[in-house]
């Protein structure tokens, strides 16, 4: 039988980078009154993350970048006090609130904590409902919305705390995953398969050649079916050749043909259809062992219906 965990912690809804900006606390809301209004939440095994530990985020994260985000965290709070500004930019796009710093840590940390319990066999797989999301995240900065790469800390958890020997990332955001990317092509035990908008944001990250990466750039306004042939052309073979312990998911919902921070053409049934795809690999090689965390998705109803979708698939109902 089946048992799909759901990993959240509320700390992830306090972090916010500004009136109007689209990655807001409100897409965990929208997500979560979709589980309930279709009873798929009573299907779930609802379980609270703890933050995680900064020996974790280490395992890709410089020491200094994690001392950095704290000592910018800490500050904050003191000029706050002194009636200074509420957020700290990083980038254009990317800032700090005072309470980025502990959602960040438990976003990481519902990613441990859902490796840690489906490696247990305590569930089949999970989804973390989670935010910032991770996979722009590099080992000494953060871009893109994301802070700590939650992704490739859990797949390297697996792979250094529990003794896995091969993993799997799969990342069907329309952005490419550039944080993750920088980890996987240092690691052999990691295998990376994804397909992003291209050209696209983030622009000046060059795509690696490394023999351990399915990258598949499409350009703007691809559809669903053409993605789906380029997934069981591309990356069915390579999975099925690796034999990945366990499969980690970067899932991103902004490459739904709603999503206006991107222009790709998915409809709920492409994450379904991927997440089939996804579960058969795992089933054959992993146990079916399946981690799968939030990343992009920026229109609340496409993403609500998309999530639904991907982790109804995962859940078997
Ligand atoms: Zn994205």
């Amino acid at each position: 039988m089946t048992m799909t965990g759901y990993f959240t912690h509320p700390d992830c809804r306090k972090h916010e980078m500004g009136p109007g900006h689209p990655e807001c606390p409100e897409r965990l809301d929208a997500i979560e009154d979709r589980l309930l209004v279709t009873g798929l939440g009573l299907a779930l095994e609802r379980r609270e993350a703890l933050p995680a530990a900064v020996a974790d985020i280490e395992l890709v994260h410089s020491r200094m970048y994690v001392a950095a985000l704290r000592g910018l965290s800490d500050g904050l709070k003191s000029e706050i006090d002194a009636g200074g500004p509420s957020h700290v930019q990083i980038d254009p796009d990317t800032s700090l609130n005072v309470s980025t710093f502990d959602a960040a840590l438990c976003a990481a940390g519902a990613a441990l904590a859902a490796t840690d319990a489906v490696l247990a066999g305590d569930l089949t797989n999970a989804f973390c409902a989670i935010r910032p999301p991770g996979h722009h995240a590099c080992r000494e900065h953060a871009m893109g919305f994301c802070f700590f790469n939650n992704v490739a800390i859990a797949a390297k958890y697996a792979l250094e705390c529990h003794g896995l020997k091969r993993v799997a990332i799969v990342d069907f955001d329309v952005h490419h995953g550039n944080g993750t990317e920088e980890v996987v092509v240092a690691d052999p035990r990691m295998l990376m398969v994804s397909f992003y908008q291209y050209p696209f944001y983030p622009l000046d990250h060059a795509h690696s050649s490394a023999g351990n990466l399915v990258n598949l750039p499409v350009p703007a306004y691809t559809k669903g079916m053409e993605i789906r042939e380029l997934i069981e052309n591309a990356w069915i073979p390579r999975l099925e050749a690796f034999r990945p312990e366990m499969i980690f998911i970067s899932a991103g919902f902004d490459s739904h043909r709603e999503d206006d921070l991107g222009q790709l053409g998915l409809v709920e049934q492409d994450y379904a259809w991927i997440t089939h795809r996804i579960k058969d690999v795992a089933r054959r090689h992993a146990k079916g062992r399946i981690v799968s965390c939030l990343e992009g998705g920026y229109n609340l109803s496409s993403l609500a219906r998309s999530a639904e979708a991907h982790i109804r698939v995962l859940a078997d109902v």
